[in-house]
């Protein structure tokens, strides 16, 4: 769709802005809306919520934590047989670190709030803010668990789109709530619904903000519950919160076991069946991100992508003004996308099924396996060579290194 865009030399030399036009022309399809949508896959415009949750069923989340009373939230809530969901805030987590290690040994869910708490639809690095916290909880989340929950419910389908474009299809989101998202004062001072940040704003006894949430949850009879772990009335709130949910007959369940996150999970494009990206070597700064729909992958840091390049994609770079800078090995990112095309191999080589490798002449493509570069060192003659770590090998070099 971008087949009459030219480039300039400036393109190649500098971070270009290409990649972001193509997300933002390819996001026409944005929406807020807080709705489920059965058709989802990977990151979604519309947000996840709890209908289709069996009757007496709820979800516990704990957003922006952990804080400082969220390991003695995660044992009580295992004494009590209850798993919560417990969506960390990265910057938040760097001060707690031994908050996670808890929450996955006693049985809950960590998943993802970003890393510094940002409106999403606003970030200048919303990439960097899924990819920074993933980095803290991936350790403590098992394949196919990868949820996501956008600040303030902030998001929009360009959000999703540039999320799943960046390789970030491990995750589900954003995951939105049914109980505890306003406080809602009736005419004789009780409350109709509650959210604990806005009852501890308006200094609220904790009985009162949990009749609130009570009184919602009953109403609804299902759904995804929101709290803050950060809040130290919160953790005594919740406290009771478990045990009059239980004398009412309700049943707790992780947010992964939530018929619409579920579904989401099950339709993901990356559901491990290919080693996933961080399994391949790129250099330091660069992450193997997938690139179409094909199953490509490129070495691409926030602005630029890590060749060398094939000849195919070279001559391109040529034909479209790109000049001398054509034969670097960086490129800018949008520049490295469009002309890799979007077939399994970047334009100019061919799928070798038997090697599993993109292959032009006599050579082959990476990224490589961290485990094929391994084998590489141990087969070269100079384990320190730089070809091992590089992403072009010879074809025949790469068929005694073998798959993997
Ligand atoms: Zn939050």
């Amino acid at each position: 769709m971008v087949r009459n865009f030219n480039i300039s030399k400036s393109q190649i030399a500098v971070p270009a802005l290409t990649l972001s036009l193509v997300l933002f022309v390819s996001a026409c399809n944005g929406n807020s809306g807080r709705r489920d949508d059965s058709s989802v896959q990977d990151f979604s415009g519309p947000q996840l919520m709890g209908h289709g949750m069996a009757s007496k069923t709820v979800s516990l989340t704990f957003d922006d934590g952990p804080g400082p009373r969220t390991v003695e939230l995660s044992k009580f809530l295992k004494a009590e047989g209850v798993q919560g969901t417990f969506f960390i805030q990265g910057s938040a987590a760097a001060r707690y670190p031994e908050a996670l290690k808890q929450l996955r040994a006693d049985g809950h869910l960590l998943a993802n709030h970003s890393y510094t708490h940002p409106r999403m639809t606003a970030s200048t690095d919303p990439v960097g803010e899924v990819r920074r916290t993933d980095d803290l909880i991936k350790p403590y989340v098992d394949q196919g668990h990868f949820l996501f929950r956008a600040p303030y419910g902030n998001w929009s389908g360009s959000v999703a789109n540039i999320l799943n474009a960046a390789g970030l299809t491990k995750y589900v989101g954003s995951i939105f709530w049914d109980i505890g998202g306003e406080r809602v004062e009736r005419a004789d001072g009780s409350l109709a619904k509650a959210a604990d940040w806005a009852c501890w704003a308006e200094d609220d006894k904790i009985e009162k903000c949990l009749e609130g949430y009570m009184n919602e949850t009953r109403d609804l009879n299902r759904g995804i519950i929101l709290m803050h772990d950060v809040h130290s009335r919160t953790i005594d709130m919740a406290k009771l919160m478990v045990k009059e949910l239980k004398d009412d007959g309700f049943d707790f369940v992780r947010t992964d076991a939530v018929p619409s996150v579920v579904a989401a999970l099950a339709k993901r494009t990356n559901k491990g069946d290919t080693p996933p990206p961080d399994a391949y070597a790129c250099p330091a700064g660069f992450t193997a991100t997938p690139v179409g729909n094909a199953g490509a992958l490129l070495c691409l840091s926030a602005e630029e992508a890590q060749g060398p390049f094939t000849l195919g994609m070279q001559a391109s770079c040529r034909e479209n003004g790109g000049g001398d800078a054509c034969a670097n090995t960086r490129w800018s990112k949008g520049l490295a996308v469009w002309l890799h095309g979007s077939g399994r191999c970047p334009a100019g080589s061919t799928l070798d099924a038997q090697l599993n490798a993109c292959i032009e002449g006599d050579e082959a493509f990476g990224p490589f396996t961290k485990k094929q570069v391994a084998r590489c060192k141990t087969l070269s003659a100079d384990p320190d060579s730089p070809v091992c770590e590089g992403n072009r090998w010879s074809k025949a070099f790469l068929a005694g290194v073998g798959q993997g």
